[in-house]
């Protein structure tokens, strides 16, 4: 799906040269088949469970449809994702709405909307059930358990750690289900966890499964039915190029456990994940333009694309594989340190890589940019959001314009004294 084709990096049969020429950079650019083969991967490893992608990964409309008319669900987090899924076909009855701080107005849009919730604390449990009560509505719950798990990765991105602001510490999440019973108009029906992610050790999964499955045999007991189990997203992508599981070497690693532990239950709940990175990360690049190169302590590379539209280099010191588009044939012959255009000196992209002579002029192409990349980009320094195109086969499509100077200015107001 990303290939060189005559010393060209193409994406599909689109020669990223032309769409930087037609289109103008910084540009993220999304293979819709990349993205279709990861669904598929999806699908084929786990064909029973409930799949929901996390919108907070990617909220690009167009990328969005292309995963709901596949059939999964969404994990939304706050009332704005809610909207956006909905928007992109998202069926409310596959929607989770999760999230530590929900307003008593995000509650009430996801109880009108009918979509499910991952309760995150006891307030939260009260506000649904009087908002249920004024809505008329029963709402299908969750608890969010806090497992104590270490998942082994950034600890920025460590989600179920003891100490970590998400979910109901699990040795007292009975105590909540108790409640839950008592209240009107909440139906507890599942259990929910999310431990971080880029996880790319199965075992946290596995430890976190078997403590869905602990909490889900004293539930039977209390008389609660448990329709689905959901392990939550977190499953890693290989950035580095040094490998990383799939969704069947993940499905290898829990399926057993989950059909296992099944039997000790009198129902048969359904197993829900919840991926973004691994369902959209790899799916994209963010290409971006050489605008001076300089010899000063480094080799500087300075493009025009920086932590204001990919942030997880300076926020996680994460690594993205990098390229120079338009010299895809050329040795690596120097090692250059790309940084962006932001007055920030924490605005570097790739330290230290190894890459063909690289000019003023050239295009840089960062890999895996999809996920948790425009989604978190910002207008820091007065730089518009760049725009986002989607390539099918030798077809593209702007999925999202650039932003204008006006953009920038959009929601501001100069009161009439200052005029
Ligand atoms: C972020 C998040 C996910 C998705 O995580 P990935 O690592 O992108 O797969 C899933 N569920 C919840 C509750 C999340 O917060």
């Amino acid at each position: 799906m990303f290939k060189s084709v005559n010393g060209i990096l193409h994406v599909e049969d689109v020669s990223v040269t032309e769409l930087a020429e037609k289109l103008g950079t910084p540009l993220y650019i999304t293979s819709k088949s990349k993205l279709e083969s990861n669904l598929k991967a999806y699908k084929d490893a786990f064909p029973e469970a409930g799949l929901l992608y996390a919108v907070k990964a990617n909220n690009n409309l167009s990328i969005m449809r292309i995963i709901a008319k596949k059939g999964f669900g969404a994990d939304v987090f706050s009332a704005g994702e809610l909207y956006m899924a909905m928007l992109s076909g998202f069926k409310p009855e596959k929607i989770l709405f999760n999230g530590n701080s929900k307003s008593d107005e995000e509650i009430r849009m996801g109880i009108r909307t009918g979509v499910k919730f991952s309760v995150d604390s006891i307030d939260e449990l009260y506000s649904i059930s009087e908002i249920a009560v004024e809505e008329g509505k029963e709402v299908d719950i969750a608890f969010r358990i806090n497992p104590a798990i270490d998942p082994k990765t950034h600890p920025k991105i460590a989600t179920g750690l003891r100490t970590s602001k998400f979910g109901i510490p699990w040795e007292n999440v009975l105590d909540a289900y108790r409640l839950a019973l008592e209240l009107p108009n909440v139906i507890p029906v599942g259990i929910h966890c999310h431990i971080g992610s880029q996880i790319t050790e199965l075992s946290p999964f596995v430890e976190a499964l078997n403590r869905l499955f602990d909490i889900a045999v004293k539930l039977e007991e209390m008389g609660i039915e448990v329709k689905f189990l959901d392990l939550g997203g977190g499953l890693g992508i290989d950035y580095e190029g040094k490998g990383a599981p799939t969704p069947k070497d993940f499905a290898k690693a829990i399926m057993p456990v989950f059909e296992k532990r099944c039997r000790e239950l009198k129902s048969k709940p359904e197993l829900w994940l919840e991926p973004g990175r691994s369902i959209v990360g790899d799916t994209t690049i963010l290409l971006t333009r050489v605008n001076a190169v300089k010899r000063s302590y480094k080799n500087f590379v300075a493009v025009d694309a920086g932590f204001n539209l990919l942030i997880r280099p300076a926020m996680y010191g994460a690594y993205h594989r990098v390229a120079v588009a338009n010299k895809m044939d050329m040795p690596a012959e120097e090692v250059y340190t790309i940084v962006g255009p932001i007055c920030e000196s924490g605005d570097v992209l790739a330290e230290d890589r190894k890459l063909p002579k690289v000019e003023k002029g050239d295009l840089i192409a960062i890999f895996d940019a999809g996920a948790y990349g425009f989604v978190m980009s910002s207008q820091y320094n007065g730089r518009p959001r760049c725009a986002e195109v989607l390539v099918d086969g030798s077809n593209w499509f702007v999925i999202r314009e650039r932003e204008s100077f006006y953009d920038l200015i959009g929601k501001q107001v100069i009161p009439d004294f200052l005029l």
